[in-house]
């Protein structure tokens, strides 16, 4: 029979040595245990392996664990026979010895944890011993690799089900990828479409000051970041290559230790700039979005992004590089029309199917709505991930709430210009329309004639400018990257429109607008 709860506490500070569950880990024990089929998604750093290895020890029989990550798997072995777990581990890495001893612990009834890689599941003999070694629980760990859209697919992942199905055990599936997509796929291919008990946990880093400005100046604004943190450890991310360096340079002018890295480098010196950065104190590094799947530094003091990155769910990973010992750390993101252009073009021009690429939209409107957010930023991001929060205090618009003002009447006369324009023009020439400029280009198509020529005059360029931005923010208007980045009015935009719905805009960043000194050439 299983052990109770307080079962649970104890093993918890006897064979894993801690005082306390995490956020979240005590009630996925807890289901995982009692034999729920449970899908947990918790980010990474979270803790997730105990909630499988601590149910593991709390019922009956043998758990499996099948993992795509043989160091880990053996690293966790090992961690667990140290403390006195009968654990053993089928991955390709074994000695016949090794192999043989795992085999024979399981008939002996010994084992209480087998990981497994998931290509053994390719062979029906490990399938057959399977079945007749008392299999109580199957626990996947990394299970959005079962997801085919995803990096990380495998295929093998696909039998998993299968093994389900003839073992006819509880499965408890764990991953950090969030995104709805995944999450029906692990659904359907896991657990046959038959919904588990989902847990959505510990996806807040309080620690993390959160920020966003709109694009002005990008350098100016990374180097006024930096400099207020000069001495601590961060990493700048950039969108090309070429920036990186750019940057790196900038910051080495201002007496800052800084190098560049991107996927281009020759491996040898990405090596060094990743062994620089993890050994050294307060070194920046300028990099890509290659920079990061393997750092493991937990005292990234800060992460600004000087270029807007692709999804909400990238934003998440990389502004999470920072503060891994749970000590104070800060980021900013930086975001500009010029950005949700490129962003958006990326998407409409990669190999994804359509209904991809519509996904892909959505999860950048859902990171452009946070850089527009009107109230608490961790509220919206976490929000997204389907977690609750209250105002945090500890981000930009908790520091200093935005001042709004009713931008309907804005929001409609640039839908009107861009719809008697056949949608043909981008935000430049719309602008020129709104306030009633004499261009060549206005008056050789006899734009001036239109109802919209001049009626924005109550608002200057860079106002305008930020309206626009909003309004893409808001997905209320696309460019569409086949013609030039012409401005494409969306459905959202149609109750507005109409006059059923009104629209809240951020007065700060129409106000900032107007700021801005002209771009010296
Ligand atoms: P994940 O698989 O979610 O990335 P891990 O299971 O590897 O995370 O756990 C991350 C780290 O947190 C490990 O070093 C682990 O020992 C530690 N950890 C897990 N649970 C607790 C806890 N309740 N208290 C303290 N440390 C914990
Ligand atoms: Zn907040």
């Amino acid at each position: 029979m299983p052990r109770d709860a307080g079962g649970a506490e104890a093993l918890l500070q006897e064979i894993f040595g801690f005082d306390a569950f995490r956020p979240g880990q005590g009630e996925i024990v807890e289901a995982v245990a009692a034999g729920e089929n449970v899908l947990a998604i918790m980010p990474t750093g979270g803790g997730k392996s105990l909630c499988f290895q601590l149910p593991a020890l709390l019922r009956d029989g043998v758990t499996v664990v099948i993992s795509p990550l043989i160091a880990l798997m053996r690293d966790q072995v090992r961690g667990l026979r140290e403390a006195g777990v009968a654990a053993g581990a089928l991955t390709s890495g074994n000695t016949p010895e090794e192999t043989d001893a795992v085999w024979d612990m399981l008939h002996s009834g010994e084992l209480k944890l087998l990981y497994l890689a998931p290509e053994r599941l390719a062979n029906g003999g490990t399938q057959r011993m399977l079945a007749q070694a008392g299999i109580s629980l199957i626990a996947v760990d990394e299970a959005h690799c079962v997801s085919q859209w995803g990096h990380d697919f495998r295929p093998d992942y696909l039998r998993i089900g299968e093994l389900r199905r003839a073992l006819n055990v509880p499965l408890a599936a764990f991953t950090a990828t969030a995104d709805v997509e995944t999450r029906g796929e692990m659904v359907t291919r896991l657990f046959d479409g038959q919904p588990p008990t989902t847990f959505l946990r510990g996806f807040d880093r309080p620690n993390i000051h959160l920020a966003f400005q709109p694009k002005d100046g990008p350098r100016a604004q990374i180097l006024k970041f930096a400099g207020a943190r000069k001495g601590q450890s961060g990493i700048v991310y950039c969108g090309t290559r070429a920036k990186t360096e750019g940057i790196a340079r900038a910051l080495r002018e201002e007496g800052h230790a800084a190098c560049h890295y991107h996927g281009g480098m020759e491996a040898d010196d990405r090596r060094q700039v990743e062994e620089r950065f993890a050994t050294e104190d307060g070194l920046i590094v300028v990099a890509t979005v290659a920079f990061g799947m393997g750092v493991d530094k937990p005292d990234i003091r800060w992460v600004a992004h000087a270029d807007l990155p692709k999804s909400i769910e990238a934003y998440y990973q990389e502004i999470g590089r920072a503060g891994r010992d749970g000590a104070p750390a800060e980021t900013l993101t930086l975001f500009g029309p010029e950005d949700i252009r490129l962003r958006r073009s990326q998407i409409d021009e990669g190999l994804a199917p359509p209904e991809r690429r519509a996904a892909d939209h959505g999860r950048l409107n859902a990171l452009l709505g946070l850089a527009e957010a009107l109230g608490c930023r961790r509220k919206a991001l976490l929000a997204y991930f389907g977690e609750e929060a209250e105002a945090c205090g500890n981000c930009d618009l908790c520091d200093s709430p935005p001042e709004l003002f009713d931008g309907t009447e804005a929001v409609r006369k640039a839908l009107s210009a861009a719809l008697r324009t056949d949608e043909s023009f981008g935000a430049g020439h719309l602008i020129d329309i709104l306030l009633g400029k004499e261009t060549d280009k206005i008056k050789q198509r006899g734009h001036d004639g239109l109802p919209t020529f001049g009626v924005g005059k109550d608002l200057s360029r860079g106002q305008w400018q930020a309206v626009f931005r909003q309004m893409m923010g808001h997905d209320l208007m696309r460019p569409d990257a086949e013609r030039h980045g012409a401005l494409v009015m969306t459905d959202r935009a149609l109750p507005i429109l109409r006059g059923e719905e009104a629209i809240q805009l951020r007065k700060d960043a129409v106000a900032r607008a107007t700021e801005r000194r002209p771009a010296v050439k």
